[in-house]
């Protein structure tokens, strides 16, 4: 079972382990605090009847639940096929041995050259800044990922980043999680205050789903540090469907871009979820008027317990041909899958 479910405010070892916690959780880290965390719970709150319990409560198992309310108030009450719902239900499919799908399917202990650190691809590589998730997707390629080890001390940070030092070659550096913005806000302002006086490194992306399950993450104190360093912001959002863009998230991402942060979607096809050339060119249309480019739209990686979401290649392609012939071409994201050892992302 994963283990990111530890202390989400109070990791003794963090960049700023020698900082003196707040004294007051920001409304945000409230809301983390108060996800829902019991599979029964999750039932009872959408509806759902008694048939779903005893598949949510082996997939919570494998894989524990996660759902912050104001996801939840997204979903459509007694609709077990709600596409928000899907996302962060466990079935029981989740436990069945799927040849093919593994733990780590990008083989990410290949590429990690000290904790909290993988350098993948020439010219950019990425920090595990956090080990938690504000949700717990059920198809996440990370479900695995052994964050206990790779949740570096103060020590090991200074470590990472006197390898981005030395390496002249990197010019942009990836926060990534579980969820980077689950991070403490000083905790990234220590961290990217270091980044930037890396007179090498131009860019600083992060990788989140925070501002889209939580959208009040996006507050003064986000706006202040982002907006602050001298490094050119790259946001990629994780969004899957239309129906997770409401009015709060809009205005997140208005923020964000007032911060001076590129805004950027990705999202996994998904079974039951967004399988569908009218979903995802309503998803399109939404990112776009909430001011957020569609960037990549991946097949699934193979990771074991969400064989269910798989959509076969074949099929894939033609929903992006069918995409093709009702969208403009910039609302139209690149279909990609990765591929472990290969140097960037494979196009479908
Ligand atoms: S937020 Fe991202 S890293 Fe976290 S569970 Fe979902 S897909 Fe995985």
């Amino acid at each position: 079972m994963i283990t990111r479910s530890s202390a989400l405010l109070q990791r003794p070892e963090s960049p700023s382990a020698d900082v003196k916690p707040l004294s007051r959780p920001s409304a945000w880290q409230t809301q983390l605090s108060q996800a829902i965390r019991d599979p029964r719970e999750l039932c009872r709150r959408l509806g759902l009847d008694d048939s779903w319990l005893p598949g949510a409560e082996a997939g919570h198992a494998l894989f524990e639940v996660r759902v912050p309310e104001a996801f939840l108030a997204r979903m459509r009450y007694g609709d077990p096929h709600d596409p928000l719902l899907r996302q962060v239900l466990p079935l029981i499919a989740e436990g069945e041995n799927v040849p093919g799908y593994v733990t780590d399917p990008l083989e990410e202990a290949e590429y990690t050259p000290g904790p909290g650190l993988i350098h993948k691809y020439a010219g950019r590589v990425l920090l595990i800044a956090s080990p938690a998730c504000a949700v717990n997707c059920r198809y996440c390629f990370r479900r695995h990922f052994p964050y206990s080890d790779n949740s570096p001390s103060r020590a090991q940070w200074e470590r990472s980043l006197d390898t981005l030092r030395q390496d002249t070659s990197i010019h942009e550096a990836i926060l990534s999680g579980g969820d980077p913005l689950a991070a403490s806000d000083r905790q990234l302002a220590w961290l990217v205050e270091h980044l930037e006086a890396i007179p090498h490194l131009k860019r600083l992306r992060l990788h989140t789903r925070l501002p889209v399950v939580i959208p009040e993450r996006v507050d003064d104190a986000l706006s202040g540090w982002l907006g602050a360093t001298r490094l050119q912001k790259v946001m990629v959002l994780h969004i899957n469907h239309a129906q997770e863009i409401d009015q709060a998230v809009v205005k997140a991402c208005e923020r964000l871009r007032s911060a001076g942060v590129a805004l950027l979607n990705q999202s996994v096809l998904l079974r039951g979820v967004n399988d569908s050339v009218a979903a995802l060119a309503q998803l399109s249309e939404r990112l776009f008027e909430a001011g957020v480019l569609p960037y990549y739209l991946h097949v699934l990686d193979p990771v074991a317990g969400a064989a269910h979401f798989d959509v076969p290649d074949e099929e894939a392609r033609e929903l992006i041909a069918g995409l093709r012939e009702v969208l403009p071409g910039f609302l139209l994201p690149r279909l990609v899958r990765e591929i472990p050892g290969e140097t960037s992302k494979t196009p479908l």
